[in-house]
């Protein structure tokens, strides 16, 4: 059982595993677990115009995770270069995947217009690679999505067995147990917090020879999430006596959901005033449409308010606010209210001409639900910078700034090791992880006797084989030289 990893190796960014298993009547079986996209920062992105070191042609099928972009980012590019199909997943991950990729799309060609300009005045505007893709190659794309995956129920593909179980990540995520001739394997994706708000906590897994599994947060235990509501209850009290706009960056798909549900509790209950919401993200509007349709996977106060015929993620004060026009206006409505925008690390998207607008205001409080990696807009203003550069200003940083760390959609330590208490004593594959994290993983899995190694990044490793030397692959590069920065990827 060989697995190739072409992303999330060492990194928290671009997920995509090769597998390639041998099939009962000779020769191999070839299957791509995710397909994402590389992010945060340009030596990162540049992999993603890398070749693929495989014929995407030769694929039995492509398996998606969920529709994190860092997991389905790439798959429109895998079309251009010849693959047909199938590609499975759940039937909330294709819904959401098209919204994903249709934004994705969107950027790259306002991304790719913007570096034109910017090249035709040095008179090099021939130099600019082409968009990786856009909204043509999305709709093909889409259209070879197989939303046949249903947890608990085994899909065949040839003589391999794909049984997909919830991973309580997002909504519609899912981890694989695959089954051949040659064992177990269970391929994690990425796997939920059970103490976050929407999911449904993850199935726990059946035994299994090997386990690929995710890494992020392996270092570290998510605060309690009772004391992760107390802290944005007593944020948002004390953003709403400060009198001014309260400003949410937000990612589209889960936290802008978890934030919505939670504001809506808070308000019906007496908890916070019931002050205007303003939903400032189209991408975010349209995900948490999805999240109503399919709101029969989610935590059970969620279905219960869906059979009362209530919105959960609808607060009696939200505002929708559908375009750029409409969100410019918002900066001349008086008075406090939430504005919740995209992007969740303020690096680019609408909630910048808001902070532009009220960052320089003492009146202003800034809430951060969101991970900021350190060279992010957002990043620098948690480190306590006095200024930063909005749209070409700079704009002083008065606003009070709350940072609520535990609305994390990821596993902690403990819930990896829950996760894998279950699956007998598998040999354990490290991925979707910033190496220091994986190495400090490794002694933990070993004093749960476990067998545990990093996936080196493109190198083929054998899953059942012996692994490593203290589960390091030799040349991994040493600490001082390598980039620790976390990547945008991580969600
Ligand atoms: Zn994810």
């Amino acid at each position: 059982m060989k697995m190739q990893s072409l992303g999330a190796a060492c990194t928290v960014t671009g997920s995509m595993h090769l597998l390639t298993l041998d099939a009962a009547a000779g020769g191999t079986r070839q299957l791509l677990i995710d397909c994402g996209l590389f992010q945060g920062g340009e030596e990162l992105e540049a992999r993603n115009r890398e070749p693929f070191p495989f014929d995407p042609r030769d694929l039995d099928a492509v398996i998606l995770t969920h529709a994190h972009l860092d997991h389905v980012g790439r798959l429109p590019i895998l079309i251009k270069q010849g693959f047909r199909g199938p590609v499975y997943c759940t039937a909330p991950t294709a819904a959401l995947a098209e919204t994903v990729l249709l934004d994705s799309a969107r950027l790259q060609v306002e991304g790719y217009r913007q570096d034109v300009r910017r090249a035709r005045r040095q008179g090099r505007e021939d130099e600019v690679p082409p968009p990786l893709y856009e909204e043509e190659d999305v709709h093909r794309t889409v259209a070879l999505l197989r939303p046949q995956l249903e947890f608990g129920e085994t899909l065949r593909v040839a003589d391999i067995s794909i049984t997909p179980q919830r991973a309580g990540h997002i909504l519609g995520s899912a981890y694989l147990l695959i089954e051949s001739a040659q064992g177990r394997l269970i391929m994690s994706g990425d796997l939920g917090n059970r103490e976050s708000g929407l999911q449904l906590d993850f199935t726990p897994p059946p035994e299994a020879d090997a386990v690929v599994i995710e890494t992020t947060y392996a270092n570290r235990t998510h605060r309690v999430w009772a004391d992760t509501l107390t802290e944005f209850r007593d944020a948002l009290r004390e953003s709403v006596r400060l009198g001014g706009k309260i400003l949410i960056p937000s990612f589209a798909i889960e936290r802008a959901q978890t934030i919505l549900y939670t504001l809506k509790e808070l308000m019906d209950s007496g908890e916070v005033p019931r002050i205007p919401v303003f939903l400032d993200s189209p991408m975010a509007a349209r995900a948490t449409h999805e999240y109503f349709e399919f709101g029969d996977e989610l935590i059970p106060p969620v279905r219960q308010a869906l059979q009362n015929g209530e919105d959960p993620f609808r607060p009696s004060t939200l505002h929708v606010v559908p375009t750029a026009a409409e969100s410019q206006r918002i900066n001349r409505y008086d008075g406090p209210a939430i504005i919740l925008a995209g992007n969740g690390m303020m690096t680019g998207g609408r909630i910048q001409h808001h902070l532009k607008h009220h960052l320089w205001k003492p009146s202003t409080s800034l809430v951060i639900v969101s991970y900021q990696s350190p060279s992010s807009l957002g990043g620098r203003i948690v480190a306590g910078t006095d200024s930063v550069r909005i749209m070409g200003e700079d704009v002083a940083v008065r606003a009070k700034v709350h940072t609520i760390g535990g609305f994390s959609a990821h596993a902690d330590q403990d819930d990896l090791l829950a996760f894998l208490s279950t699956a007998g004593k598998p040999h354990v594959w490290l991925v979707h992880g910033e190496v220091e994290v994986m190495e400090a993983f490794v002694p933990v899995l070993e004093q749960e006797g476990m067998k545990g190694d990093i996936v080196p990044d493109r190198e083929t490793v054998d899953l059942t084989g012996p692994g490593f030397p203290q589960g390091r692959p030799p040349g991994l590069p040493t600490p001082e030289g390598r980039d620790t920065q976390r990547s945008a990827g991580g969600e």
